[in-house]
């Protein structure tokens, strides 16, 4: 048998955590819907065998063990979307602690921490994780933990993942490297330093906007008892993936490596083009050289740049909504990370208090053939109207 550790990722993809079925000689592992399993005739547990579902499943098991493995960590937890993953983090850290978030992130982790967790005594203060000076100045005697995001969301700000951790750990505090964008095709956080790697499985591992999931990822390194509190906050408090939606995701893996590759070799394509087009004030993508912290990126993502990339379109809110809607094939809706491309005009999105630009798109460039992405762009830019 090969040893995980000498498989390549597209390899280890399809075959992590699978095995053929004993019972019944599947070659695709069985979707085992039973939230309860049988005891041995004298009523022992039987060694190896689940208990109750909500505690550990078959289809779980295995879909952790893949995604531990493709994210060069040693033990995976499953949950049941991104944010029950990072509440279970802010969960972990007790009353009167406090975090250290990035300046521009996932929108949604700013408001579970401001809204749910501020009546549990937890506080933070947001930062420009870019400027080392200011991060280190953030850092106050109950502060537990620093929260990445890298690239960020949707101004695609690359942090400097070895220098956070190395500041964090001087002080004694945990980082978090949300790897949502990035993914383990481009970056690996846990091998840089960082002691978890949290995952939305809703992007791009999932693949196909389909399955909403989230993980938390650890290794050898992560303190002991707290991953065992994360554990128990992922069993005790439930927020667990159905079966089928471990089952579906496991199915997504397999392909997940080739379709990163489309993703990164077609987002780096398109960016070229935008930031050519005069219709474009700019274009935010680590790839490009251009990009101001486009040298960090290359050390710390090192197969590709990833799928997302934001435009600034010459103009206002009005102009960047009238792009938006000329496009064709990139459907104008939120999320991410699915072979099909999407834009979205975040601000809108994110209500009254976005930090966003007015006319910012975000965009996810899916794996439809390059040649007509770029077409689609072109005939939307290009608009007998002048849009300037
Ligand atoms: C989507 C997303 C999340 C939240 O994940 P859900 O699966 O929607 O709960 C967190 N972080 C990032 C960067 C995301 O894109």
């Amino acid at each position: 048998m090969f040893d995980p550790s000498q498989m390549h990722l597209a390899t280890g993809a399809i075959h992590v955590g699978h095995s053929i079925d004993p019972a019944t000689g599947a070659v695709v592992q069985p979707l085992i819907t039973s939230t309860t399993f049988a005891r041995d005739s004298e009523g022992h547990l039987v060694p190896g065998r689940d208990i109750y579902t909500r505690a550990s499943n078959p289809n779980r098991r295995s879909l952790e063990e893949k995604l531990a493995w493709l994210e060069g960590g040693s033990e995976a937890l499953a949950f049941s979307s991104g944010q029950a993953a990072a509440y279970a983090v802010f969960q972990s850290l007790g009353t009167g602690s406090h975090v250290l978030l990035p300046s521009d992130l996932y929108y949604n982790t700013k408001l579970l921490v401001e809204q749910v967790f501020s009546s549990w005594g937890l506080t933070y203060t947001s930062v420009d994780m870019t400027d080392l000076e200011a991060t280190q100045a953030a850092i106050l005697p109950n502060s537990r933990l620093i929260w990445i995001e890298t690239p960020s969301n949707p101004q695609l700000r690359i942090t400097s993942i070895p220098e956070i951790v190395q500041m964090a750990h001087e002080k004694g505090l945990y980082v978090v490297c949300d790897n949502t964008w990035a993914t383990p095709y481009c970056c690996q956080p846990l091998s840089l330093g960082a002691d978890l790697s949290m995952h939305s499985t809703t992007k791009y591992l999932g693949g196909h906007s389909d399955i909403l999931g989230g993980v938390l990822i650890a290794n050898d390194k992560t303190d002991v008892s707290w991953w065992q509190q994360l554990k128990q906050i992922q069993t005790l408090g439930g927020g667990v993936p159905s079966p089928f939606d471990c089952w579906l995701l496991q199915r997504s893996l397999c392909t997940f490596p080739i379709r990163m590759q489309a993703h990164c070799e077609n987002a780096q394509l398109l960016a070229h083009f935008l930031e050519e087009h005069p219709a474009i004030e700019a274009v935010y993508y680590p790839g490009l050289v251009s990009h101001s912290s486009h040298s960090v990126a290359q050390k710390q993502m090192t197969r590709g740049f990833g799928g997302m990339l934001s435009v600034l379109v010459h103009g206002s809110e009005k102009e960047a909504l009238a792009v938006a809607q000329r496009l064709q094939l990139f459907t104008h809706a939120t999320s991410l990370g699915g072979v099909e491309s999407l834009v979205e005009h975040r601000k809108s999105v994110e209500g009254i208090h976005s930090v966003s630009p007015d006319n910012l798109l975000r965009v996810s460039v899916g794996i439809e053939c390059i040649d007509d992405l770029i077409f689609d762009w072109a005939q939307a830019l290009n608009t007998t109207k002048p849009i300037i």
